[in-house]
């Protein structure tokens, strides 16, 4: 099949080289026009990646996608370890330690800058025979003819630059900001789209280790709590390591956080981090990177009794985003990259891979979306209620079992196959004994810890 990917970030280059394995032509067109650097430094500095707005933003890669990387794709996830990147091995923060399972290995989480992760991936693609990457090129149409029950049938992209490229099946992994709605549109094809914002402000900053080596770390990405403000932690590569801090957009006190003073003198009120951020340890290597206004949201080629349009379909952040605390993005990405694959090994035919691809990402993928509205509805109320803020007391199963999983060993060890995103929250949620135990627990579970009042925090920010 000629199979064009419409984006060359994380989820499309990775789409890109699952099907090429299969033996699919692939072409990708991405906006941006600048190609992989030749090497993490390089790219950290200097790699011009404006269509990824989070590029130097934190990221974890959650046991997922350490998972599926591994087994599909060695050749990728090799060369990212070559980066000396930082592991996050959550075992070792769990309730009880006697009770670990050793060979789980997938309750790990690997860290490093997404751009060493992305420079990394593009290089290996770059180097794929069968694979065209063209760079610098932006899609900005669909060519569509009418299928015989009127469906659009889409058959190529109209480009800026490279006029129309033909294809059998174009895939939009043109991320959150994705023009496909209008692309639709433009040929009468009706989209069903959803989105809620998360309602919360991100401020990062990145930091280098003066000796290259990282201090202990004492609560794996949890970097410390004051009323309204979370802070955690990301170790990264080569010394690097960033601090986000999240708390509530409406919480006006926080946009302080953007001078980088402010920002330190906070963290180092925080006991998981404050020997990370100490100045005899490491200096900050960037300006506070703030980031807001991010949606949960799904965008469904559906017009309400059938797809929208056959021979194109979308995943990654076009297809759903859910919120980045929750680090589950380019696991997402992947999965729903193995599922079109497996449409893919079963029919050529564009209207049963737009139903079938449509179905398993409704029942393996949308669970995804709502888990992270409950979450950060969660998230929320213990913000709002840290800051007189709060309207509704109403706490729901997510948060109980998320409370009882860190006191309790079996919670725990469920909920972390959650987070990790190999399970779906309904393995959880929908279990009776363990949602009885967890109710039981995690209404009994101590409020949250603080390093500081909001009184403390107040005075630091101002
Ligand atoms: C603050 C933040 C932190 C995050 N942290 C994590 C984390 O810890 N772990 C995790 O797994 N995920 C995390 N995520 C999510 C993760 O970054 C995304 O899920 C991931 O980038 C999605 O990949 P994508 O390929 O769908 O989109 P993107 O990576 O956004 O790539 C889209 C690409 O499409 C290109 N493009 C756009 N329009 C066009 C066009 N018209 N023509 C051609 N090309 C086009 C863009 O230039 C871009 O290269 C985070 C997100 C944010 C915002």
């Amino acid at each position: 099949m000629r199979v064009v990917s419409v984006g060359g970030g994380a989820g499309g280059l990775l789409t890109a080289l699952l099907l090429r394995r299969d033996g699919h032509d692939v072409t990708v067109l991405e906006r941006d026009a600048e190609g992989p650097p030749a090497d993490d430094e390089q790219a950290w500095d200097s790699w011009t990646r404006k269509g990824v707005s989070q590029l130097r933003q934190p990221h974890g890669f959650i046991g997922r996608t350490r998972a599926v990387l591994s087994e599909e794709l060695p050749e990728v996830w090799d060369r990212v370890l070559e980066a000396d990147t930082y592991r996050v091995d959550l075992r070792r923060f769990a309730p009880e330690q006697e009770a670990l399972v050793e060979s789980d290995r997938r309750l790990q989480v690997e860290v490093m800058r997404r751009t060493t992760f992305e420079r990394t991936l593009a290089s290996v693609v770059d180097e794929t025979p069968g694979i065209d990457v063209r760079r610098g090129v932006a899609v900005t149409g669909l060519r569509a003819d009418r299928s015989e029950n009127g469906t659009p049938l889409v058959s190529g992209v109209h480009t800026r630059e490279h006029g129309d490229v033909s294809a059998d099946l174009v895939i939009d992994s043109s991320g959150r900001r994705t023009a496909a709605p209008r692309w639709l549109d433009d040929v009468g094809a009706p989209v069903d789209e959803w989105s809620e914002s998360d309602g919360f402000t991100y401020h990062s900053l990145w930091f280098r280790t003066h000796d290259g080596t990282y201090p202990p770390n004492i609560a794996g990405f949890f970097g410390g709590m004051a009323p309204g403000l979370i802070a955690l932690l990301f170790p990264g590569d080569a010394g690097v390591f960033g601090v986000a801090m999240v708390g509530l957009g409406s919480d006006k006190p926080l946009r302080r956080l953007r001078d980088t003073a402010v920002f330190t003198s906070v963290a180092s009120e925080f006991t998981p981090i404050a020997g990370w951020v100490d100045p005899d340890v490491s200096a900050p290597i960037s300006q506070v990177l703030p980031m807001g206004a991010i949606h949960n949201r799904r965008l469904r080629f559906w017009n309400g009794d059938g797809p929208s349009a056959h021979g194109f379909v979308n995943l990654g952040d076009s297809a759903l985003s859910t919120n980045p605390s929750l680090g589950r993005g380019i696991a997402l990405a992947l999965v729903g990259a193995l599922e079109l694959r497996s449409v893919l090994r079963t029919t050529d035919d564009p209207q049963r891979v737009a139903v079938e691809y449509d179905q398993v990402k409704e029942e393996r993928l949308i669970p995804w979306l709502w888990d992270a509205v409950e979450s950060d509805r969660g998230m929320r109320h213990v913000f709002a209620t840290a800051i007189g803020e709060a309207t509704d007391t109403t706490v729901s199963d997510r948060t109980l079992m998320s409370r009882a999983s860190m006191q309790d060993m079996e919670c725990w060890r469920r909920w972390t196959g959650v987070n990790q995103a190999f399970e779906l929250p309904s393995s959880c949620l929908e279990d009776g004994d363990l949602m009885d135990r967890a109710r039981t627990i995690g209404s009994g579970a101590p409020p949250p810890s603080y390093d500081l009042t909001r009184q403390e925090l107040e005075h630091l920010l101002t």
